[in-house]
């Protein structure tokens, strides 16, 4: 094992030996070992996505062809569905339910979606005020970009960036988050079957020196990261020396506004699921449960009595739930913002534990009541099954606590009243709000935050904006 660095057409282990486990977070257990990448490996991959940038095996492709190979990227992940949606609750420890629906189906989606953009690229003429003059404007590639993937949804994830990424005509280094590499490493086996040349698409697996290399590269083009705000600023500063284009989409603390009229049975539904979907490890989690004083104990002993019955357990059981959180890590910082809680005087109602009959990363849902704003618990991404119920008076002022905080990833709000919920949902400050739903993607709807929850925004027309240049053409006609 080792050899997953794949590197102009060739998979290979890292230059320096190096190489990492893999943890199955749902036993604690290693279960693969990938190649380390460090700054030679990154200097190599660099150099083969310029050269593969000009080659006519991919610059040369009709886009018409060029669409082709997503779509049967797409249609190779719906052949290998149940391979890679075991693989990722394997790697990741989601459910596999989760797996199936929304990591693998997903990314099939994206590359399908991606694909019918291919051609439909078009440029703009613009009415110049000169005579005799013809300007239009074509889109081109960035150039070489750089894909930094975290591991709370790595194919998914991959996939949205990779695929308009491929679709504006790049090429690319992909460096998956070192917790969870293996649907990555498939995933790019997938392009190669699917026909993409080599040096298109490299993949670094390793850690933070690898994506550190990538994002301080003079030839990089640009750097599209999911992942956490401060390695978001990091990466804001390493990547000036070239100005090279970044894309961010960052942490969230999203609020969900409970207004006194909402259906509870919905509400509670679908804060529950939008709040532990994948163990709370989602950036645009439900989190801050701001609910009307008039509903406020009920809807927090309704969530509570659900978070408790929710059956803990291996992600590949199918009774399962909640899986494991991803690392000991980072169960240890969700233990240590709930035992902040409980010492700021929250309420602890449900949960607030490790799960002990198990042997993995397990965390007991948990509900807090009585949560104050500047608790540590109602500021911090906590990205852990954890929910702090908040109440307030009257909408001006949840709406106001809603956005006293630094992200802006996703909102949501629960009413009947029509007018309500778009008059909140235009005050509030977030990239997505969601009405009366939990949290989904859509390979089609703009995703990304305001604030210190990122630049730019995926999916959608969004992506070919961060993937492509505009040139602007001007031509005499005399
Ligand atoms: P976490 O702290 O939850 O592990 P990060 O945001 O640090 O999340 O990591 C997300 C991704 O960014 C991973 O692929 C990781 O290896 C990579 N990474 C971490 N630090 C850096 C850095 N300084 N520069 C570039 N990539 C980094």
């Amino acid at each position: 094992m080792g050899q997953t660095l794949f590197i102009g057409g060739t998979w290979k282990p890292a230059a320096s030996g190096a190489d990492f486990a893999t943890i199955d977070p749902a036993t604690g257990e290693p279960h693969a070992r990938c190649a380390d990448a460090g700054r030679a490996d990154a200097d190599d991959a660099v150099a083969a996505a310029r050269s593969a940038l000009t080659d006519p095996a991919w610059a040369g492709l009709a886009p018409a062809e060029r669409a082709r190979i997503l779509w049967r990227v797409g249609d190779l992940i719906d052949e290998h569905a149940e391979e890679l949606a075991q693989l990722e609750t394997l790697d990741q420890g989601q459910p596999i339910g989760v797996s199936r629906t929304v990591s693998v189906r997903g990314a099939a989606e994206h590359f399908r979606y991606y694909a019918g953009w291919v051609t439909k690229l078009y440029g703009e003429t613009a009415p110049v005020s000169f005579p005799n003059v013809l300007q239009y404007t074509r889109r081109e590639p960035v150039g070489v970009c750089a894909l930094i993937t975290p591991w709370n949804f790595p194919l998914l994830i991959a996939s949205w960036k990779l695929a308009p990424a491929l679709a504006c005509g790049n090429t690319v280094i992909v460096k998956p988050a070192e917790q969870t590499p293996m649907t990555t490493i498939r995933l790019v086996q997938l392009c190669q079957e699917a026909g993409v040349p080599a040096g298109v698409v490299n993949l670094l697996t390793g850690g933070p020196e690898a994506g550190r290399a990538l994002v301080e590269h003079p030839d990089v083009d640009k750097v599209s990261f999911t992942g956490s705000t401060e390695t978001g600023r990091g990466i804001v500063r390493a990547a000036a020396g070239n100005l090279k284009r970044v894309s961010l989409e960052l942490g969230g603390k999203a609020p969900s506004i409970v207004l006194p009229d909402a259906d509870l049975d919905a509400a509670v539904a679908g804060c529950l699921q939008g709040s532990l979907l994948n163990s709370g490890q989602v950036c645009a989690a439900y989190t801050r449960f701001l609910v009307h004083h008039s509903i406020a104990d009920e809807f927090a002993e309704r969530c509570a009595r659900a978070a408790h019955q929710m059956r803990l357990g291996p992600g590949g059981a199918p009774e399962t739930e909640l899986g494991p959180l991803v690392t000991s890590d980072h169960l240890a910082h969700v233990e240590a913002l709930v035992r902040s809680g409980v010492e700021e005087g929250a309420t602890l109602v449900t949960g607030g534990t490790r799960d002990k009959d198990l042997p993995g990363y397990f965390f007991r849902p948990t509900v807090f009541t009585g949560v104050r704003d500047d608790m540590r618990i109602a500021r911090e991404e906590i990205f852990g099954p954890v929910l702090s119920v908040l109440s307030y008076e009257d909408e001006a002022e949840a709406v106001a606590r809603a956005n006293d905080t630094a992200y802006g990833l996703a909102a949501a709000v629960w009413t009947r009243d029509v007018a309500a919920a778009h008059r909140v949902a235009g005050a509030l400050r977030a990239g997505t709000v969601f009405i009366n739903m939990p949290n989904p993607v859509d390979a089609s709807a703009p995703w990304g935050g305001y604030g210190a929850s990122g630049w730019g925004r995926e999916m959608g027309s969004g992506a070919i904006d961060l993937y492509s240049e505009i040139k602007s053409v001007w031509t005499s006609l005399v």
